[in-house]
Order: C-alpha cells, then structure tokens, then sequence
C-alpha cells in the first residue's frame, strides 16, 4: 500500500512538473510581443525589454553571448524532422535536414533555411578569431560557424540549443 502511494505521488508530481513546463514555454510567447514565425521585419528592441521577456538563461546566451556548456543542450543530440526557430524572436533558422550529429556537443547545422535567416560579425573574444552568428531578424546571439563541417557546405554552425525553438513536423495522414 505505501509502496503505491509514493508511486501515485511521484506520478502526480512528474504530471505536475510537465504542466508547470508547457504552460511556462507557452507564456514565454504569449509576454513576447515580437515572437513571429512568419514576420521576417528586422527588430530593434532594446536589451532592457528583452530583459523582461527572456528567461535569465536564454537572456544571457541570446543578449550576453554566453555559451551553454556542451552535451547539455536539448537539442544536441536530436534527429527528429522539423524546424529550428530564433527562441527570441521567432525567426526561421534552420531545417532538420541540415542538422548533423556533431562530436561538439552543440546542434550543428551546414546550411540556415535563407541566406537572410542569419548574419556574421567577426569574434575576437577569447584569443580566438571567429565567426559570430546571430538572428537575421532580431540581433540574438545564436553560436558561431566553422569551416569543418560535412558537404555540401562545409560549413558547421554551431548553435547553443537554448536560442533555438524546434517544432517538430506534422505527420501527413
Ligand atoms: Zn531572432
């Protein structure tokens, strides 16, 4: 009997837990004026809105370009068919088919949706020289892009899971 009790409790409490994050994620665009999949008009809102609509994580890699730590992202590892969205903004970034299973522990992709998807700004932080990638639309940090990934590009962008909303594809009947 105690035994079905905590398994009852625990059941509840994962039920809750998966509510608890919907409902959050949905929020996250219903707070966010911006959020479009389809407007592709370049934003310019100021860091200090952005504050009050992200989430301190997604906040400080988007805005601050922090990295989130390898092999942690939901993301990395993922084969499902769909489309990867800027998580701040909305904007189409990166289709399933390009993404490939990359030892970087970060999604990689070889090739954004449209050549507008995303932009470049040269990245000296570190000692290193590299290729910042941000949003098209809205400016966000997404991850930077190398010269070794697979054909027919070559090119590897590497991308924090966290600025990016994947939505998977709708099976056709
Ligand atoms: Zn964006």
């Amino acid at each position: 009997m105690k035994k079905t009790i905590t398994y009852t409790v625990l059941l509840l409490l994962i039920t809750a837990g998966s509510f608890a994050q919907n409902e959050r994620s949905a929020n996250d665009h219903a707070h966010n004026p911006w959020y479009s999949n389809t407007d592709t008009t370049r934003l310019q809102v100021s860091n200090t809105e952005w504050k009050k609509i992200l989430s301190a994580d997604l906040y400080a890699v988007a805005r601050e370009k922090d990295t989130e730590r390898p092999f942690t992202g939901k993301y990395w590892k993922s084969t499902i068919r769909g489309t990867y969205y800027c998580a701040v903004c909305g904007n189409m970034l990166f289709r399933s088919d390009t993404k490939f299973a990359s030892t970087c522990g970060w999604p990689s992709f070889y090739e954004p949706v449209r050549k507008t998807s995303v932009r470049y700004q040269p990245d000296d932080s570190y000692n290193m020289h590299r290729t910042e990638v941000l949003c098209g639309r809205c400016d966000s940090h997404l991850g930077h892009i190398f010269d070794d990934g697979p054909p027919p590009t070559h090119k590897r962008f590497c991308m924090n899971a966290i600025s990016l909303n994947f939505e998977q594809d709708v099976k056709k009947k």
